[in-house]
This record gives C-alpha cells, sequence and structure tokens, in this order.
C-alpha cells in the first residue's frame, strides 16, 4: 500500500524484475544515484534504494528493491513482490531470451498478492542498436496487448530512464489519488 511516513506525503515501493544481465542493477544506479557501473556488480546484500520525488505538491519516496543476484537461482520470494504498487519489468534488446522471459516475469508478477501492480516493460540497452534482437515495435505491440506501459532506455547513456521512472510514479500516483478521492 502507499504508506505514510514522517518526512513524506507516500511512500511507494517499486521492484525491478527480468532476467539476469539485462541491466537492472544499473538502472537502479541511475534512477537512485545517477551512477553507472561498466562490470557486472555482484548486487548479494543490496537490496532497495530510495529516491525522492515531488509531483503536484505530494513528496513522494520511492522505495526501489533490486533482485540482489536472485534471479539467477530463480529464488524471488513472496516478500519481494510483497507491498510492491508498480514494477519496472526490464529485457535486454540485444538478447532475445529476455525479452521472451517477460511472459514468465508477468505471470509470477501476477500470481504474487497486489495482482493491480503497476508494470512499466522496459527494453534495455538501447545504445546497442547493431546487436538488436528485439525490434523496437515488438517490445510496443506486446506491452499494449497487455495494456502496459512501454518504454526503452539505455543504463549505460542514461537515456529514458529518468522518463521511465517518472512514468511509472506518476501512474501509481495517478491510481492511488482516484482511489482516496
Ligand atoms: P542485472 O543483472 O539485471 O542487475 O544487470 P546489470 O545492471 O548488472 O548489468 C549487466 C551488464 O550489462 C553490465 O556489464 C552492465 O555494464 C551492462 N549494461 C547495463 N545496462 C546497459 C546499457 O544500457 N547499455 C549497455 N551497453 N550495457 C549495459
Amino acid at each position: 500500500m502507499g504508506g505514510y511516513d514522517e518526512e513524506c506525503d507516500y511512500l511507494f515501493k517499486c521492484v525491478l524484475i527480468g532476467d539476469s544481465g539485462v541491466g537492472k542493477s544499473n538502472l537502479l544506479s541511475r534512477i537512485a544515484k545517477d551512477e553507472f557501473h561498466l562490470d557486472s556488480k555482484p548486487t548479494i546484500g543490496v537490496e532497495f534504494a530510495y529516491r525522492n520525488i515531488k509531483i503536484k505538491d505530494k513528496l513522494i519516496k520511492a522505495q526501489i528493491w533490486d533482485t540482489a543476484g536472485q534471479e539467477r537461482f530463480r529464488a524471488i520470494t513472496s516478500s519481494y513482490y510483497r507491498g510492491a504498487l508498480g514494477a519496472m519489468l526490464v529485457y535486454d534488446i540485444t538478447r532475445r531470451t529476455t525479452f521472451v522471459n517477460v511472459r514468465k516475469w508477468l505471470h509470477e508478477l501476477r500470481e504474487s498478492e497486489n495482482e493491480d501492480m503497476l508494470v512499466i516493460i522496459v527494453g534495455n540497452k538501447s545504445d546497442l542498436g547493431q546487436s538488436r534482437e528485439v525490434e523496437k515495435e515488438e517490445g510496443e505491440v506486446f506491452a499494449k496487448t497487455k495494456g502496459l506501459c512501454f518504454m526503452e532506455t539505455s543504463a549505460m547513456q542514461n537515456l529514458n530512464v529518468e522518463e521511465a521512472f517518472l512514468q511509472m510514479i506518476t501512474n501509481i500516483h495517478n491510481i492511488i489519488s482516484q482511489k482516496t478521492l
């Protein structure tokens, strides 16, 4: 749920999911600290980061969870999804299998407690156009058929990362505002 906390109007829990190596931890670094790491850093132990953002006159604290490498062992537990209002479901545009597996991740999300979570599909590594295996239109069409938002990003070049994050938070905020009207 969108809980309250002392310094902000809303606390939104969001999760990053998708296959290993698609760029989740680097997207999180961009969102939270505007950093990019060239090596796949071991994320074991790092579970979430915060990012504050103002929408209209409300201060929102986004608590964004990273899988911390657990997806490698298919060991994501229900506590990872618990209470999450939004999810960034990430694939790598240069690896088709990661796009094929988006369906699997969506299924897992829908099985979790909060089935009406706001989901944005993110095709990451858009800077690697020469190695592209998934066309942008394929991502767009897939997201549209599922009624979800879609964006291509590059964590490396910091392209569209802020936009994707903003879209997710704004949409969650809209849903919450409608519910509390
Ligand atoms: P995770 O396992 O999903 O958390 O993926 P990481 O964030 O650890 O990234 C996996 C690898 O992909 C690392 O070597 C990153 O440097 C690289 N990477 C992540 N995002 C991008 C991107 O947007 N463009 C390119 N070219 N490489 C990226």
